[in-house]
């Protein structure tokens, strides 16, 4: 069912605090944490609590979380004091999403080229 945990999850099992991960912010709805192979000084995700597949899926099925998902990847670049930054939520195995679990990626701390590859 859309949000419950899926048992075979990465990211449900960091919720859940079956996988460690370095957490710098947790609200109701959301967990964030850095980057295990980070892109950039600062690489931080921010996923919501409940299990949905892709950013896509969150915000369809629960659009007041993907609010707070964003507003806690802005949160996490005024902790991490950014100057300018990039949220990204790569959707699809072919823009590079590797974990089924929706995320948003906070990069920064040094300067981001555009278009990204
Ligand atoms: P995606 O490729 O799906 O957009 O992003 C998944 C991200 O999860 C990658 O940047 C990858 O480095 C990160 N990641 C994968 N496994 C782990 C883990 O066990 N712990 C943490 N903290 N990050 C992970």
């Amino acid at each position: 069912m859309a949000g419950e945990p899926q048992e075979d999850c990465l990211f449900c099992k960091i919720v859940a605090g079956q996988t460690p991960a370095t957490i710098i912010r947790e609200t109701d709805t959301t967990v964030a944490f850095r980057d295990i192979n980070p892109q950039a000084p600062t690489h931080v995700l921010v996923i919501p609590k409940a299990h949905h597949k892709d950013a896509g899926a969150l915000a369809a099925a629960a659009p007041e979380v993907a609010a707070d998902v964003l507003r806690e990847a802005q949160a996490v670049a005024d902790q991490e004091q950014l100057e300018s930054h990039r949220i990204v939520f790569n959707t699809g195995s072919g823009a590079g999403q590797t974990v089924w679990h929706a995320h948003a990626h906070v990069l920064g701390g040094r300067g981001l080229h555009w278009p990204p590859g």
